[in-house]
């Protein structure tokens, strides 16, 4: 298996650090706010990424941090005066909601920053002993960026370079020895959350967070690191840095970075305001046709949001998924349990699908490919299968394609039909619920049918109901 990997500029053969295992970072959301479906995207690819490690056999130790404590998430807090505590734990468990919603799978383990200071005191404390960090007069610690020999290695960044671009804004009166050296560690400021530490009251840097984080659920060396190309510079660049600085160790092995999600061809962000949460495609679209919309291209690759791409991926999706339940129904209407020998051919002549699919996956995980692999599959079942296949046959041929989408975090099961007959019996039990004044058994039905899609509404009429 090939993985692309920023620092070399190259794909590269995937060696796991230990065999069988890998370890994976992805630099999670700042959450302040609803998440926007540019966000979605490193939640998506590397979680499909992940999805075909589980495939191939590795044990997967998938970590990927909340950033809880920021200027933003302050900001928001002061503006609706509660705690800034109050404002991350809010938007965790909504992003958690979207994440849910999208399919994608919790972490193994999701740390927040503000429960990993202790860490980040250490690590600064390191980095100062071992003279890449020093302390401001006014308690700012910063990292000594030229000392760190293999600084710009990621981004591919002279040093002299980024000296030009900072001596514009180079204001008299810094603390810093050098225009360069970033922030591990600031003096609180009036109304911010602070911890104690040997340097001031204050509050870690963004980038020391993931380093720490990084060391303590997955080690000094790790096989993987991943997020956005924004964050290439300078925060992995910085994360690097620091890392190998205070640990003495490559950090590591192979950084994979997703392409913007643009739309008009710029980039989707809070800032801009050019963007749609999560929520807002979901008001219009079950969000497995955002997640399958995200892997029509390859995670590298700029993608345009558009409405058309969207109804593309719908209907993309439904291929799959009608495909998927109408094997499910030839099952059900077959009378025949054992292959047949020209079964056993038909099977076998799909294994050619499987391999397209590995193929395109190996090859930095082409999921654009993987996807066309997948909907040769389909086609292939909707033309060599139906009621007179024996029940093994169909059953094989659906677990197949379940297992390919299951790579993909697209779900096929067919969700079961509710019956008219069905919705009127438990409406009938709700108004006898509701005569006996058993209000909450009343709500429950409704609740139940909701979940199924089916909307009551009480009018002069009794109840009329209607599919959502
Ligand atoms: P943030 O909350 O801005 O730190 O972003 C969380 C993750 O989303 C990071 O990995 C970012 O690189 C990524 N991200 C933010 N905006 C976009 C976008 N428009 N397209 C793709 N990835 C993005
Ligand atoms: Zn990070």
């Amino acid at each position: 298996m090939k993985i692309y990997n920023t620092m070399s500029k190259q794909k590269e053969e995937f060696i796991p650090l230990q065999d069988g295992k890998v370890s994976m970072y992805v630099c999670g959301p700042t959450v302040y706010n609803l998440i926007h479906i540019g966000n979605a995207r490193p939640m998506i690819v590397f979680d499909t990424f992940r999805r075909y490690l589980e495939y191939k056999g590795f044990e997967v130790n998938y970590v990927s941090n909340f950033t809880d404590v920021d200027d933003k998430i302050i900001k928001k807090a002061n503006e609706e005066g509660v705690n800034a505590s109050v404002i991350s734990e809010r938007y965790i468990a909504e992003c958690k909601k979207d994440m849910e919603g999208m399919n994608v799978k919790p972490a193994t383990t999701h740390p927040l920053a503000t429960q990993e200071i202790d860490g980040m005191i250490q690590m600064i404390q390191t980095l100062i002993d071992k003279g890449y960090a020093y302390a401001a007069a006014d308690g700012t610690v910063y990292f000594r960026t030229r000392k760190f020999t293999g600084y710009g290695k990621l981004s591919h960044k002279n040093l002299d370079d980024l000296q030009a671009g900072h001596r514009d804004i180079q204001v008299t009166g810094d603390l810093k020895e050098d225009a360069l050296d970033f922030v591990l560690w600031k003096p609180k400021k009036e109304g911010e959350p602070y911890w104690e530490s040997p340097w001031c009251d204050g509050r870690p840097g963004w980038h020391i967070e993931c380093s720490v984080m990084s060391k303590k659920y997955l080690g000094d060396e790790i096989d993987i690191h991943a997020g956005g190309e924004d964050l290439i510079f300078p925060h992995h660049e910085n994360e690097i840095a620091q890392s190998e600085a205070a640990n003495g160790v490559p950090f590591a092995k192979y950084w994979m970075h997703n392409g913007f999600l643009n739309i008009n061809n710029q980039k989707m962000s809070k800032s801009l305001g050019n963007f749609f949460t999560v929520r807002d495609i979901q008001e219009k679209y079950d969000l497995q046709v955002l997640r399958f919309f995200m892997l029509s291209a390859h995670y590298r690759s700029p993608l345009n949001f558009s409405a058309d791409l969207m109804e593309a991926a719908k209907n993309g999706l439904e291929r799959i998924t009608t495909a998927a339940s109408t094997c499910k129904r030839q099952m059900e209407a077959s009378v025949v349990e054992s292959m047949t020998a020209e079964e056993q051919d038909a099977f076998a002549a799909t294994d050619v699908y499987v391999q397209k699919f590995e193929a395109a996956m190996d090859d930095d995980a082409n999921t654009a490919d993987a996807v066309s692999a997948v909907f040769e599959l389909v086609k292939y079942m909707n033309t060599n299968a139906s009621a007179s296949n024996s029940k093994e046959y169909l059953g094989k041929l659906y677990d197949r394609l379940q297992t390919l989408c299951d790579v993909l975090g697209i779900i096929v099961e067919a969700e079961e039909e509710i019956l008219d007959a069905d919705i009127e019996a438990l409406i009938a039990e709700r108004q006898a619920a509701r005569k006996e004044r058993n209000f909450a058994r009343a709500d429950e039905i409704r609740d139940e049918l909701l979940a199924k899609g089916i909307v009551l509404e009480d009018t002069r009429e009794g109840v009329k109901w209607k599919r959502a």
